[in-house]
């Protein structure tokens, strides 16, 4: 029996044919019956069929040679129904020897498919979406081929193209096809940065689709391609070679230099320009296999690999467009829609025209979400299948204040969300008028309000909130952005900036906070079962002291005779401060020995999150020069809830009875010693959190700088004393939560809240 395949080596010949099948007139259903005939022919097979998406999701027949003529067009199957379904459902092709026996196989009688045994199907993708589904199908029962496999595939793609493209169908006809999305969709994510935003879709990962698919030059485009692979490849070694990296900083990136070299992959485009398709339809069908092929896996290792080919995929596109180093520009109100953003990503873009945020995956802990919230763009992350729901260029709402995303928005929505953000901008107004009066309450309680930061660019924003100064600054973000481990020059000259545009006002640096969920790429750490409670931010710093002692090092160095405030985080005992403080004190003494400036002022400090501290506070506070209430961690601990989990994240209250008092032992206890206090987690940028904070005692509040406006016009109409009466009093009930009664009261006191 003759082996079926394809009867001409490579699909070249046989796209030609397609290619004159379509332009040969006549109606398109009599094409594309031609078309599957043509197919079927060349790849020896009894059955092709084309099902094409409707907009209703449903993958309807279009054309099959083999199968019962009654059924196209009657035949339909849902997103991952039978075979077909879960073509589209997976976006990569099924192989079966013996299809009737798989699990999803779904039996059609009117299709008359039954005495076939061998299937092949593979995706129609257009910008990474499944726009329909290709398949042959024997009666033997047999396994394609690998090249048949890949055969197919790039007769899809070219297929996909000019379904996509005109040049199958008329509109009329394509009128129910969904080759793009177009309905109003709403996406339920999770919020990552605070704001609204309306705009037009961007893609980052942007499906670059190639005009040209087919070449009549084999060799001329795969001299383009050869030229474009060692351009790409230069340019990965000078960055390697470049940056006199060690370690694993060295070794993430030299992963990634191999991909660019490998053999495999160049092999691949290399087989695929052959076939007959240009450099740039190469790329991106070996693209699409790769994300087949590692799209699925569930290993965070794996899916990180797929996202640097994505990155060296388009860079590859660059290099053949001509362009290798340039930076993609944006239209005005561009709201970028990602998989994921990787450390420096959203950086490059002009932050002028970017509005908004759109992303599949990532965690508010993410790279993207830290650098979203300190550029202010409204981010809206874990939106799942976004990028098979939207196209360059559709309209688009970012509401980060609820965690949704709007895709091609109706009328009324694009309305009510305007109306909301002219609020939004009326307020902003009002808090910037308000920038220069002192938070001061009615009965003449002065009142700091300093700013979280952590990014040189919230710098930018210290003059326009009006802090009287950095409460908090995140020193790991530096290392969280960095593709590889920031030397000490690069942490001196990050905290120097900062000192400079404080210009004067206090800076309380907190040093690193890694671990839990802050992981760095180049960085080695075991997995931990429970990473929250795990080796983290101090406990880290003691065990491995070289990091936190380069860290002192520069932080020393950059103070140059200013003011110089250190913060130790997540300290549990006592003795860990102290250990922490003699640190410092030995790189003092380090810089003296060397004859460098110290610091004007020293003031090391601990912040309190940790809740077996509060209970040794008197222990504590005769060594701290301040201490800081990091209520996002110290929440978590006292409920045993995991911030980063919204199941549980909010399912206790910090305005409640113990944790109220909590805060209240801690104040009074700093106050008994005379210990500045601040608080500086996320309550305290909530004007009614803050409120009761006020009415505890606190009065110095770190927040991030949105909160900053609300907190002030907070102040600026209580009366602290009042408050204070009001506010002890719910400290005594048994109810699990008192946030209505304190609205009450602040609403009874006319606070703005
Ligand atoms: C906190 O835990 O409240 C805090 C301010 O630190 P981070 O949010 O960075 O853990
Ligand atoms: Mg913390």
């Amino acid at each position: 029996m003759p082996t079926p395949g394809l009867a001409i080596r490579g699909p070249r010949s046989l796209l030609r044919q397609i290619r004159e099948a379509m332009a040969s007139g006549g109606p398109a259903q009599a094409r594309l019956n031609m078309v599957v005939r043509i197919i079927a022919q060349s790849m020896v097979a009894e059955v092709c069929s084309i099902y094409l998406r409707r907009s209703t999701d449903d993958l309807e027949l279009f054309a099959t040679e083999g199968l019962n003529p009654s059924a196209v067009h009657n035949t339909t199957l849902k997103p991952g129904e039978g075979l077909v379904g879960e073509i589209m459902r997976l976006g990569r092709p099924l192989n079966l020897s013996d299809a009737p026996n798989n699990p999803n196989f779904s039996y059609r009688p009117e299709t008359g498919e039954d005495p076939f045994h061998a299937f092949l199907g593979v995706p129609l993708l257009r910008g990474g979406r499944t726009i329909g589904v290709l398949v042959v199908q024997n009666r033997t029962e047999r396994t394609y081929a690998e090249e048949e496999v890949e055969d197919l595939q790039i007769i899809a793609m070219v297929l996909a193209e000019m379904v996509a493209g005109g040049e199958l169908f008329n509109e009329a006809e394509l009128r129910n096809v969904e080759l793009a999305p177009h309905k109003p969709e709403r996406l339920k994510g999770a919020k990552f940065a605070d704001g609204l935003a309306y705009g037009r879709a961007v893609l980052h990962e942007s499906a670059v689709i190639p005009s040209d698919l087919l070449s009549d030059d084999a060799p001329a485009e795969s001299l383009r391609l050869q030229k474009a692979i060692e351009a790409l490849q230069l340019q990965l070694d000078g960055m390697l070679d470049g940056h006199g990296l060690v370690g694993a900083s060295y070794d993430v990136l030299e992963t990634y230099r191999m991909f660019a070299h490998d053999r495999g992959w160049n092999r691949s485009l290399e087989e695929a320009v052959r076939s007959g398709l240009t450099a740039e339809a190469a790329v991106e069908r070996v693209r699409s296999e790769h994300r087949a092929r590692l799209g699925q896996a569930r290993d965070p290792y794996l899916r990180e690999r797929l996202h640097d080919l994505e990155d060296l995929n388009d860079r590859l596109l660059r290099h053949l467009s001509g362009d290798g180093a340039a930076v993609r520009v944006l239209p005005e109100n561009a709201i970028l829609i990602a998989r994921n953003l990787g450390p420096a990503d959203l950086l490059e873009y002009d932050r002028t025209k970017l509005k908004g945020l759109l992303l599949e995956e990532g965690s508010s802990a993410s790279h993207a979400a830290i650098v979203a919230r300190a550029l202010d763009i409204p981010c809206v992350g874990r939106l799942s299948g976004l990028r098979d729901r939207v196209s360059e260029g559709d309209p688009v709402i970012v509401d980060g204040e609820s965690g949704e995303a709007y895709l091609r928005p109706r009328a009324d929505v694009i309305e009510a969300v305007g109306a909301r953000m002219e609020v939004r901008a009326q307020r902003r107004a009002e808090f910037a008028r308000l920038r220069d009066t002192p938070a001061i309450t009615r009965d003449g309680a002065k009142v700091s309000l300093l700013m979280n930061a952590g990014l040189a660019v919230d710098l930018d924003i210290l003059n326009d909130t009006g802090a009287e100064g950095i409460g908090l600054f995140r020193t790991e973000f530096q290392f969280m952005v960095a593709e590889e481990l920031p030397r000490l020059d690069a942490q001196t000259a990050l905290y120097d900036r900062v000192l400079d545009a404080a210009e004067g006002r206090p800076v309380t640096f907190r040093t690193l906070d890694l671990g839990g969920d802050k992981v760095l790429p180049y960085l080695e750490a075991e997995r931990e079962d429970n990473p929250a409670l795990g080796w983290r931010a101090i406990r880290m710093g003691l065990d491995r002291p070289a990091l936190l002692r380069l860290q002192l090092r520069a932080l020393i160095a950059a103070s140059r005779g200013r003011e110089l405030r250190i913060m130790f985080p997540l300290v549990a005992s006592v003795e860990e401060f102290r250990a922490a403080r003699a640190l410092v004190d030995h790189e003092i003494a380090w810089a003296e020995r060397r004859g460098r400036t110290a610091p004007g002022l020293l003031r090391v400090g601990a912040m309190i999150e940790a809740p077996a501290l509060i209970w040794h506070l008197d222990a504590l506070l005769p060594l701290t020069d301040f201490v800081s209430v990091g209520t996002n961690d110290l929440m978590q601990y006292l409920f045993a809830a995991d911030r980063g989990n919204p199941r549980v994240a909010d399912r206790y209250d910090p305005l409640s009875p113990p944790a109220l008092r909590v805060m209240k032992a801690i104040y009074d206890a700093c106050h008994e010693s005379g210990t500045p206090v601040s608080v500086c987690g996320e309550m305290a940028g909530r004007p009614l959190e803050a409120f009761a904070l006020l009415a505890l005692g606190y009065d110095r509040l770190s927040m991030p700088p949105s909160g900053i406006g609300p907190v002030k016009r907070m102040v600026l109409s209580c009366d602290r004393e009042a408050a204070r009466r009001g506010v002890l009093n719910l400290l005594k009930g048994s109810a699990g939560s008192v946030r209505n009664e304190i609205e009450t009261l602040a609403r009874k006191l006319s606070v703005s809240i």
